[in-house]
Order: C-alpha cells, then structure tokens, then sequence
C-alpha cells in the first residue's frame, strides 16, 4: 500500500516490543536499512543506528526525502491558469523533497565517506595526486576568469586569451616543443589530439593509406592503444624487456613503411626512465614514422629534461596531474598537447594569436595560414584548469617547478628503500623515478594477494596504491607519493606498509581475506557491479500490503 504521502510503506511490520516501535515508516525502515548495512560493518559492536561513531550511514535521497516537502515554501498561485494547452504534467513529478537543512547533512554526510588528497596521501600511481593548492582555486574564482563566456566578443576578454597565450608559452618552453593545441579536455583527449595531427601530417605527405601501423609497448597506459585504434591505425605491441625499458632493437625489427608512429610513456608507466628513448626517436625519424610521447608522468622531469630534446613530435600533459589542477570528480581534466615543428601546422582550432596590441582566436581552420586537422571542442577549453595550472607555474617559478621534480623523484625512492626489504622490485633494487613498482612476488605462499593488500590499506586509512598496472608486472603495486607529502607523512606510510607486509608473511592472513573491516561498506562484488550495474532506484515492495 501507499502511505499518506504517496510513498511504499515500511517494509517490516513492528510489534510492541520493538524499539523500532512508534518511529514512523519512513523512519523505521531507513534504521532497518542502517542496521543491515551496519550489520556487515560493525563487527561485535552493531549500533542501533547503524552509525559508527560520528560516521554517519547516509540513505539515498530517495529514501529519506518525501513527496510532501521542498527546501522552499511557495504558496500556490492564485487563480492558476496552466498555459500549456492541456500538455502539462497531471501527475506528481515524483522527485523526492528535502528541507534544506536535511539536504545540507545529507552531501556533508556523503561528502565525509569520500576520500581525497585533502585528507590523507593518495599514492595512486601514474596519477600524481598531488596537492591542489588553495592559491589556484582563488585565482580561478577571480571573476575575471570565472565569469567569462565562450561566446562573448573577443576584445572583451583578451585578459583571458593573454593568459592562454602565455600558459601556452610556458609549456611550450617546459617542453621545448614548437606549438601547442590547449583544448583537449583529458590526457586521453590529448592523445587523441596528437595522434589525429600526426595522422593528419601523414595523410598530407600522400601516404595516408600506406602507414597505418602503431608501435604501443607492453607497459603502455590502455589509453595509448584504444587512441590509435579509435582512428583507425593497427596497433602492434612492442615487449618491455626485464629490466623494464623499451629497447631500440625491439622498435627497429618492427619498423617499416607501413608504420605511422610509436606512442611511447616517458618516464614510463614502471617508474623508470627510458635510457634508449632518444636513439628510439631517431629509429622512429628514420624510418619517416613521428613520436608521440605520452606525457602522463611529466612530474618526473619538468625543469630537469625537455622532450623536445628527446625527439618528441606530440606529447600531452595532463595539468590535472603535472600542474596540480584537480582530478575527476573534483574538476575537470585538460590535456594540452605539444607538437614538434614538424607537426605545428596541423595544431587544431581554436587556438590564440597573439597580435601587435591584442589577442586574437583563431576559430576557423580556413582563417589559418597553417593546416589545422580540424577541432577538438565546441570552444577553446577548461579555462578554469588555465588559471590553475599557470597559478601553480607562477608560485613555483622555474626553479621551483624543478625542485618539485626532485622531491616528487626522492619521496618515491624515499618509499622504495624503506620498503625494499620487505616488498619485491620486479626490476632489481634501482633507482626510480616520480614512483615506484612493486609486484606481488613478496606474497607467495601467504595466500594474500594484491586486491587484499589494497584492502587492508583501507582500513589503515590509506587510498589504496595503483594495482594490477602495468600489465607487465605480476600483481602490480604502483607507488607515487608526489612532492607534495612531508618526510612524517612518507614515514608513516612506509611503517604502515612494513606492518601490513609482516602480518601478511606471518600468516595473519584474516587481515587481508576480510579486509576492509572498518569502511562504510565492506567487499563489494565489483565484477558484478560492473556487468550489471543498478542504475536506477525502484521502491521497495510493499510488504506489509497483506498485514494490515
Ligand atoms: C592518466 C594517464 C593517461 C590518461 O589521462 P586522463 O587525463 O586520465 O585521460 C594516459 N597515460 C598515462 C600513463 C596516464 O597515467
């Protein structure tokens, strides 16, 4: 049945000895909700609420919110005349209503189960989750920046544009590229960018339909295959050899007329540096194929070496990492990409000109005196992510940007030397760079694997590291800490690993099997999560229809 409201009645009936008792339906069913998710969770102590602590067991808006209430009071409009001609809604829209203090708890409750580099070290690798300091979030709400609009006359935002032109310059010159192309919205946006520049520089060679090959390695981020593919290149793997490097005899037996480019990471998604990668780039040259460099783990090198050096043809650079602009949920990505002089004139629209006294757009590939391949965006990008990325340049100056290279570079070794005894180095106990790989090697015979680890990380209060990448290691343990961690913060990390990695070899086996113990939710059955996926919230039956 309905309840008063329009709403599926509770679920379970309650009798009189029943704490539930007198709570209300709505109430009672979200505590009989709280207590069985609680029940999975809170070990030998279930509460009541389902709450542990001050952590807050939080519902859908659905279930707590009622077809009665919103966090306004309008009156109805006198004398209503609906002017729709007969096509307007007839039934209740069906949305559930909150008060706004209610709406207020119920983000602020979600928003304390999520964790982020504001509240604790997030050793993602190949992310660089690095610090997003409060200065670019500031310059970003400057409403200079935050208020413009893509479509406004150009004369009336040419402060914008000159910040464009100048993070363009200063990426252009990190890199020691030619041109740059801002708008691609993700690394595997800019990947896409570049690889359609070369695409387009092969086609306007003539050999279009000859070179249609990618040389992607073993070790590659899955980005860097699907991108080639997407446009219609055939993809060959190149191996990783055992030392973790790319070999240019490997590159060079793979080489022919038909290939059009290698995509290849640098430093390299095992946190080494490729030693082979400007010999690899003159076999690539050679053999007239261009490079696209994927410029994911750039952390590693700003201010110390210039991919262009290395003979580069494209590269992006994920800001959201490199630059310290916010990730995923927390903002959106940009990837601008570099391209060398030979790739400059495909550099898509739109793109900034800077003139004698002003700024100028170029929005139209046929206003170009070069060969834009097209557009990536309907306009010219994540202004916001500019801002920050340059607000982020600025504060560290070049020399600073640098000694963030080297710190990002000594923490992850920082963690490699503390844990080396305990944890296995599938390449040997070498110097890496911005983070470092362990495999799962150090786990045998104690029935723990990699997932348990990451785990148990959980309900140490750790984001779990990157896992199960890069494909070429056995159970992959991918560490970065980033410059931004202090020496206590790496020291309680690596003591925090040291414990876990002594349990797991002296057999304390439950504390990973059962692992997390202590978060909101316990192991979820993630591959079923993913092939059917609930996405849609449908009432509970209403049960107790028969009882009453
Ligand atoms: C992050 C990453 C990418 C993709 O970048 P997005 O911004 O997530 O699209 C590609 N390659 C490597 C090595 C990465 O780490």
């Amino acid at each position: 049945m309905l309840n008063r409201q329009g709403r599926p009645s509770a679920p379970q009936a309650h009798g009189v000895s029943d704490p539930a008792a007198g709570m209300g339906d709505q109430a009672a069913r979200l505590q009989g909700d709280a207590n069985r998710a609680a029940g999975s969770t809170a070990g030998s102590h279930p509460t009541f609420t389902g709450n542990k602590a001050l952590a807050q067991i939080e519902p859908l808006l659905f279930e707590i919110g009622r077809y009665d209430t919103t966090g306004v009071d309008l009156d109805e409009p006198e004398d209503f005349k609906p002017r729709l001609g007969g096509l307007e809604r007839k039934e209740p829209i069906g949305l559930p209503g909150l008060s706004e203090p209610e709406t207020m708890r119920h983000y602020v409750r979600l928003s304390q189960q999520n964790y982020g580099i504001d509240t604790g070290l997030f050793p993602l690798g190949s992310c660089t989750m690095k610090h997003n300091a409060r200065l670019n979030e500031r310059m970003a709400r400057l409403p200079g920046f935050s208020d413009v609009h893509p479509l406004q006359p150009v004369s009336t935002v040419q402060g914008a544009l000159e910040l464009m032109d100048e993070l363009g310059r200063y990426l252009i010159t990190l890199t020691n590229m030619t041109a740059v192309a801002l708008s691609p919205k993700a690394g595997a946006h800019g990947e896409l960018c570049g690889m359609m520049a070369i695409k387009a520089a092969i086609e306007a060679k003539g050999e279009g339909a000859t070179r249609n090959v990618v040389l992607v390695p073993d070790s590659a981020h899955g980005t860097n295959p699907a991108t080639a593919a997407l446009i219609g290149f055939k993809v060959k793997p190149v191996p990783a050899r055992e030392d973790g490097w790319v070999h240019v005899e490997d590159v060079k037996e793979r080489l022919g007329p038909d290939v059009a480019a290698i995509m290849l990471t640098n430093p390299n998604t095992c946190g080494l540096f490729e030693p082979q990668v400007a010999e690899i780039a003159k076999a690539i040259h050679d053999a007239g194929a261009y490079f696209y460099c994927d410029g994911a783990n750039f952390n590693a090198i700003v201010g110390k070496a210039k991919p262009g050096d290395l003979g580069v043809d494209a590269m992006h650079i994920n800001l959201h990492k490199t630059f310290s602009t916010p990730h995923g949920g927390g903002g959106p990505g940009s990837g601008p990409v570099v391209l060398s002089e030979r790739l400059a004139p495909f550099a898509p629209v739109p793109f900034v000109r800077a003139g004698k006294d002003s700024f100028e757009l170029v929005e139209q590939a046929s206003d170009a005196a070069e060969k834009p391949f097209g557009r990536m965006t309907a306009f010219h990008g994540q202004m916001g992510m500019y801002v920050r990325a340059l607000s982020y340049m600025l504060s560290h100056g070049s020399d600073g940007m640098k000694q963030a290279s080297e710190d990002a570079v000594l923490n992850a070794n920082y963690i490699r030397a503390g844990l080396a005894d305990l944890m296995s180095l599938p390449f040997g106990n070498k110097p890496c760079m911005h983070e470092v790989l362990f495999d799962d090697a150090w786990l045998k015979d104690t029935g723990v694997t990699t997932l348990d680890v990451a785990k148990a990380m959980i309900d140490e209060g750790y984001h779990p590291m990157t896992m199960y990448f890069p494909l070429v290691v056995h159970g992959a343990m991918l560490i970065e800490p980033t410059e931004s961690e202090s020496k206590a913060s790496l020291d309680l990390f690596i003591a925090m690993l040291r414990d876990l990695a002594m349990a797991a070899k002296n057999g304390d086996k439950e504390r990973f099997t059962g692992a997390p113990y202590h978060a909101p939710r316990r192991r979820l059955d993630e591959t079923r999560a993913a092939r059917s996926p609930v996405l849609k919230w449908t009432p509970p039956a209403p049960v107790a229809e028969a009882a009453e």
